[in-house]
């Protein structure tokens, strides 16, 4: 499988490279001035967060720390299996920090309204939440979102580590795969 052939079983392409970091970069400029002055550690969750950690930070003019936690909410289809496990811990002490979580997209906001409290019970500062995607349906579950880069229709992406089985996490763009990789 070549790179042309990797793009190619994108149907629909919503959020080319350029897109991602232009959103991203001003999503840091609002977070800067949010934080300012305030330490600040940012925490993705592994693993379809590692491209927007990487580009985000990448973006900040300013200190932070970086830290990672695993958790796992999905099967390795499409549908949520309802149930939210620590799969890797953080290495860092919370307590009395400012953590922003960082995701990639949140769907049914299981997984990150899970964490949410879970950090928060371990004495965090703040606990706040920045998402580049974000569906319908995380409106109808009670989770408080500050950083949002877009809101989309209820389908299934892949791209910018977004996966379908584990595979499409590489590609730069963000999109709908084409019906034949499905069957
Ligand atoms: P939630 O708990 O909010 O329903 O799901 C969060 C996780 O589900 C995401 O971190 C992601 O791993 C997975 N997920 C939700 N929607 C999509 C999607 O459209 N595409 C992909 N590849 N993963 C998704
Ligand atoms: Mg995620
Ligand atoms: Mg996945």
């Amino acid at each position: 499988m070549d790179a042309a052939d990797l793009e190619g079983d994108l149907v629909n392409i919503l959020f080319t490279e350029e897109d991602i970091q232009r959103r991203l970069a001003e999503m840091a400029r609002q977070i800067e001035q949010d934080y300012e002055g305030e330490d600040l550690l940012i925490v993705g969750v592994l693993r379809g967060a590692v491209m927007v950690m990487a580009d985000m930070a990448r973006s900040f003019n300013r200190h932070l720390e970086m830290d990672w936690m695993a958790v796992s909410s999905y099967g390795s289809g499409t549908k949520s299996s309802g149930v939210v496990r620590i799969l890797k811990d953080l290495d860092t002490d919370i307590s009395g920090r400012h953590v922003l979580i960082v995701d990639e997209i949140i769907d049914t906001g299981l997984t990150l309204s899970w964490l949410t409290a879970n950090l928060a019970s371990r004495n965090a500062a703040s606990v706040e939440i920045c998402t580049l995607l974000r569906k319908p349906e995380a409106l109808t579950m009670q989770v408080d979102v500050k950083y949002v880069g877009w809101d989309i229709p209820n389908e299934f992406v892949v791209g910018y580590g977004l996966d379908y089985n584990e595979r499409y996490r590489n590609l730069r763009d963000i999109g709908t795969l084409a019906p034949h990789v499905y069957s």
